[in-house]
């Protein structure tokens, strides 16, 4: 295992909310000075064929990937919050999916010809069709009508309607002035075009990439704010009990400060280090594919036993 490989294990096409075809995220990388590259899209796994051709073309090596949506939910409360009363079976329902956290997962090294992962993928997919619809209805109370048919013009994969393409319609409607404020101002927790929704469990996404011969490794854990500190070693202990193996060090999504939080993470967990751009396309990415600074020397890569 040569040390000195670029290796970027996040990115994603426009078979999910990416902007470009697989083959121009391999560009990007190729240009970019990645040398192995992987494509993560949302919970479709339909580019990677021609991902991995165009890679191998250019000579990088290419890794099949995938990021799950999953939701999940804390057992303890915060610290500081009393435990609730005992309440009805159906009530307990709605409050844990009201403080459900949506948390992404990167299967890294899948067979995408497996049936459980293309089945709960197809699954997750379909949940996304409903959303979307909610979503729309939201914001047309919010007097933004046609968000449904303006959303899904941005959508080049129909199965894989997500808040991206939302937040794209919303700039294009005068509504936002860029997609990142689109999310500020709809698309995230406690705004109008915001709908809880149920992903695929944890429990449920690991076991799919392990039936897949493929490694779980948590997609940028800086980013999950809603969880307390305690909440967030609540959730890496779950994860490795259920045969997660590793977390994002290195992702678009953290602060340098953060890439020194959870290198400190992977040591206490054991858990193998991977890193990945989040590439979206031009205009809607922090970094370039291959931009990162390398993992810390001392954390073994997610890589380390690939090649
Ligand atoms: P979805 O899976 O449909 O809920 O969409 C999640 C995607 O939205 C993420 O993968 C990001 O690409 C994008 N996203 C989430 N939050 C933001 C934000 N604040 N600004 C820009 N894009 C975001
Ligand atoms: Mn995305
Ligand atoms: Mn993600
Ligand atoms: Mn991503």
């Amino acid at each position: 295992m040569n040390a000195q490989l670029n290796v970027d294990l996040h990115s994603h096409s426009l078979a999910s909310d990416g902007l470009l075809q697989a083959h121009e995220v391999a560009a990007r990388a190729k240009a970019g000075g990645v040398d192995v590259w992987a494509l993560t899209d949302h919970d479709e796994t339909k580019a990677l064929g021609e991902a991995r051709a165009a890679a191998e073309a250019l000579g990088m090596r290419f890794i099949n990937g995938v990021e799950i949506s999953v939701s999940w939910t804390p057992r303890t409360l915060a610290a500081n919050v009393a435990a609730p009363a005992p309440v009805a079976a159906d009530s307990v329902r709605k409050s844990r999916s009201a403080s459900d956290t949506t948390i992404h997962i990167v299967g890294l090294q899948i067979d995408p010809a497996n049936p459980a992962l293309s089945k709960g993928l197809k699954a997750i997919r379909s949940g996304r069709d409903e959303r979307a619809a909610r979503m729309a209805l939201d914001l047309e109370i919010a007097g933004i009508p046609g968000a449904l048919e303006g959303a899904k013009k941005f959508a080049v994969n129909p199965e894989l309607l997500s808040r991206s393409h939302f937040a794209r319609f919303l700039v294009e409607a005068g509504k936002a002035t860029s997609t990142h404020q689109a999310f500020f101002n709809y698309l995230t927790e406690g705004k109008p075009g915001f709908v809880q929704h149920q992903w695929a469990t944890l429990a449920e996404a690991v076991s799919w990439i392990r039936a897949a011969g493929g490694v779980a490794v948590v997609a940028h854990p800086g980013r999950y704010k809603q969880l307390s500190q305690p909440q967030l070693n609540e959730f890496f202990a779950e994860f490795k009990d259920l045969g997660g193996r590793g977390i994002e060090v290195m992702t678009g999504s953290h602060s340098a400060s953060q890439y020194d939080h959870f290198a400190e993470v992977a040591r206490c967990y054991g858990f193998l280090a991977s890193r990945g751009s989040d590439y979206h396309g031009p205009g809607e990415s922090h970094v370039e594919p291959g931009a990162l600074p390398p993992l810390p020397a001392d954390l073994t890569p997610v890589w380390h036993d690939w090649f």
